[in-house]
């Protein structure tokens, strides 16, 4: 299995809760595992239309705080918007690379908060809309669906595709924190709290439910926030609740035969390591899968 990845994603927040560092440090946790790793490109701004809008794009590119970037986390810095330009081609890559091999993992990605007129979270650009809407607009898959198992909902996303048949939206998420919820295609919101079990259940009675239609392409937001040791949420997921997760996002689409183009999403851990633990299963357990 091929990993996307650039040290580029890696940018001094100081002491945010967003530590890209994590990117490197699954990396360096992916060594010797046979997994090669390929450094993206990123997009033309022009490309990047197919998602957001001439104003917003115009403000990212000057790195210019107005009402439409102001909403963002983060700070808006050159390296930090280019590591999320980059960051879309990672995922395109990542889309491209499922499409000829079965799946693909980015070590990055999953930024679903970004909306086509502003940002959100600690998302300036969507990927994952890009990276589907490319894929659409070059004929290279007709039908997509997006499994976004990450902590938040993946709001961004829902609004981008609400009205397009063409990219099917599913999130199951933390129910009453961040963000405002957009209505997906099919949402699954939780209460805190919720258990290995409760949560592996309702996720394997979605996946029946949707995959009963059929998909060129899966993009899988692997989000480990929804651990138990994560800062930003409630739930009580294990490690190996989420390697089960995992598993069975992998085994329903591998039964349909449908590629996957995994991308990490959050992760905020009080232990880093655990952070990281969580990602490099994902990772494992693709190539496991996929081979
Ligand atoms: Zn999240």
């Amino acid at each position: 299995m091929k990993a996307i990845y650039s040290d580029r994603y890696v940018v001094d927040l100081k002491a945010h809760v967003f530590v890209t560092g994590k990117y490197r440090l699954v990396k360096e946790a992916l060594t010797g595992s046979g997994i090669e790793i390929i450094e993206p490109q990123p997009p033309d701004w022009e490309d990047l239309k197919l998602v957001h809008t001439n104003d917003y794009l115009d403000d990212l590119k000057n790195y210019r705080v107005s009402e439409r970037t102001v909403s963002s986390e983060l700070p808006i810095e050159p390296e930090v918007i280019e590591a999320s330009r980059l960051g879309a081609g990672g995922t395109l890559l990542t889309g491209l690379i499922a499409l000829e091999e079965r799946a693909g993992f980015h070590i990055g990605g999953g930024l679903h908060h970004a909306f086509p007129d502003h940002a959100e979270g600690f998302c300036f650009i969507n990927d994952v809309a890009y990276a589907l809407k490319k894929l659409l607009a070059s004929g290279k898959i007709r039908r997509g669906v997006i499994i976004d198992c990450d902590l938040h909902q993946g709001n961004g996303n829902a609004f981008i595709f609400k009205e397009e048949p063409d990219v099917f939206t599913f999130s199951i998420h933390e129910e009453d924190i961040y963000p405002v919820k957009e209505r997906s295609d099919l949402d699954i919101g939780l209460p805190p709290f919720t258990t290995d079990e409760e949560y592996l259940h309702l996720l394997a009675q979605a996946l029946r439910e949707i995959l009963v239609q059929s998909f060129d392409l899966a993009v899988y937001i692997a989000g480990s926030d929804p651990y138990q040791g994560d800062r930003l949420g409630r739930f009580n997921l294990t490690i190996s609740g989420l390697m089960a997760r995992d598993r069975l996002v992998f085994e329903s689409l591998s039964e349909k035969e449908i590629p996957v183009a995994i991308v990490m999403g959050g992760g905020y851990a009080e232990r880093i390591e655990d952070t990281v633990q969580i990602h490099k299963n994902t990772a494992l357990l693709a190539q496991e899968i996929f081979g």
